[in-house]
């Protein structure tokens, strides 16, 4: 009798492909697997609680009709989620109560909202059981990502991360910096680990514009709670770059809903941001108090002997050897970011096999000047205020006049702010040296600069333009 669930299952399944929709049948009942049949109680398996709530909205007519026909009268059907064994099953007695569901943070969708088969966005071909490729970079691992004073907090806590998803404090892991530092490579190398030591997990690397994208497109075919669900699947979400989804309120909202259930469920979320979470403007704001849950740990630009060991770890990637004069060279000028520094050892080492020649520090040079707009080493207020005042055609001294006049304002305060982003000046020697200013000028000064590049289009051009003159001429 071992196998009569099975045989009871088969029988039922028969009855209702008959009566449903053939990509119905596909989509709701094939991926369900019987497990025991006890004391009249059919015990299946579903791959979410998702699931179970759709085959009670739509198909609850034809199970219990099946059941009572194959089982008896009083014959129950129990559901089990498949995905995290450690789920109770769910017994729902037919007919049914929603009353012992497992909670779905989306609620019951609307039945016209909901396709007919479920978005897998990343599904292998060919396969017939849906499988998730994780869109991991093999060559992003931990191995190769040095580890220095800058991010050891975040990377250590990857791999603990990796180690242990989800059971950990670090839920979501929020990772953020400025361009170029590493996030990206750190999101793989935690997505490798993780896969490498539990390969049973679902593990998923996806940039939030990526995520912006399908879920536009589900919207658009009005089967958002197909997204939901299908993210509701992952085990391991890693969403790269999510201050992309500033603004963006209908992918949020959706997201929420996922954070949600992942992280009610123990599944590991990780997440990166180019700012901090508190900075993220156009970001609701339940959702940044959600990032609060875990931790957030950035990643600084290395210092010069991180950066030595970094330029290293590419050339023995890659098979080439490059002086150790060269070496030093490069760790020390470029201090931008770690993308540019490698965009730098790329160029050099394609120029020298191209022309045939050797490095040489004069060439390295050149291509530093060439590739690395923002490595000036040494810019001066004074500079700055010239390139300023000439581009606003004002004489540099009335920098100094107390007026409000607003081109005089407005030059003083982008000289300010672009002095603070390029000089070594202090804040104090800054205000001192544009119009005899204290420091707090300075900072109120690079304040409103920085809110009206945020909000004034107009505003970002004029100021790049200049901007350029100044990171250009030195
Ligand atoms: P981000 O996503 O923060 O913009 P990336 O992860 O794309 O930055 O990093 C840019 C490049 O710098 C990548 O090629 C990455 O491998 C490299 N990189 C950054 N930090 C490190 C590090 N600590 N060790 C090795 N490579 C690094
Ligand atoms: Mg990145």
């Amino acid at each position: 009798m071992s196998n009569n669930h099975i045989e009871v299952w088969n029988n039922c399944l028969k009855v209702i492909k008959d009566n449903i929709a053939e990509q119905s049948f596909a989509t709701w009942f094939e991926p369900i697997r019987p497990v025991s049949l006890t004391d009249g109680t059919l015990l299946v398996e579903v791959p979410s609680s998702f699931f179970v709530e759709f085959l009670e909205a739509h198909f609850i007519d034809h199970l219990r009709a099946a059941i009572k026909r194959f089982i008896g009268p009083t014959g129950k059907l129990a559901y089990k989620i498949r995905m995290d064994s450690s789920d109770p099953s769910y017994t729902v007695t037919l007919p049914s109560s929603n009353r012992n569901f497992p909670k779905n943070p989306i609620g019951r969708p609307a039945p016209e909202t909901l396709s007919q088969s479920p978005i897998n966005p990343f599904a292998i071909p060919g396969l017939k059981k849906p499988q998730i490729e994780s869109q991991l970079k093999e060559n992003y691992t931990f191995d190769n990502f040095v580890e220095g004073d800058c991010n050891r907090l975040a990377r250590s806590a990857g791999l603990k991360v990796a180690q242990e998803p989800g059971k950990t404090a670090f839920n979501p892991l929020l990772i953020y910096s400025g361009t170029g530092l590493g996030k990206t490579h750190l999101c793989h190398a935690i997505g490798l680990e993780a896969k490498r030591l539990h390969p049973d997990l679902t593990v998923l690397y996806v940039q939030a514009e990526q995520l912006y994208n399908q879920y536009a497109t589900a919207a658009k075919n009005n089967n958002r709670p197909d997204f939901i669900r299908f993210y509701q699947m992952i085990d391991v979400l890693i969403i790269d770059d999510i201050q992309f989804l500033a603004g963006k309120t209908g992918t949020q909202e959706a997201f929420f809903h996922i954070f949600n259930y992942l992280h009610q469920n123990n599944k590991q979320l990780v997440i990166t941001s180019d700012k901090f979470p508190t900075e993220l403007q156009n970001m609701e704001t339940r959702l940044l108090s959600r990032f609060k849950w875990g931790l957030t740990a950035d990643l600084q630009m290395p210092d010069i002997e991180t950066r030595t060991f970094i330029i290293k770890e590419k050339l023995y990637l890659n098979g080439i050897v490059l002086p150790d004069e060269i070496i030093q060279y490069l760790a020390n000028n470029v201090r931008t970011n770690v993308r540019e520094l490698e965009g730098v050892m790329i160029s050099l080492m394609a120029q020298s096999s191209l022309n045939k020649k050797a490095i040489t520090i004069e060439m390295t040079q050149q291509i530093i000047d060439r590739f690395v707009r923002n490595t000036i080493k040494e810019v001066s207020v004074e500079y700055i205020i010239n390139i300023v005042c000439d581009y606003f055609k004002i004489p540099p001294e009335q920098l100094s006049l107390k007026t409000r006049k607003h081109q005089v304002v407005q030059a003083r305060q982008i000289a300010m702010f672009l002095s603070k982003r390029y000089s070594n000046a202090s804040l104090a020697s800054i205000g001192q040296q544009c119009g005899k200013k204290d420091h707090a000028t300075v900072h109120h000064a690079c304040k409103t600069i920085s809110n009206r590049l945020e909000t004034d289009k107009q505003f970002r051009v004029m100021f790049s333009d200049i901007e350029k003159k100044v990171t250009l001429q030195s």
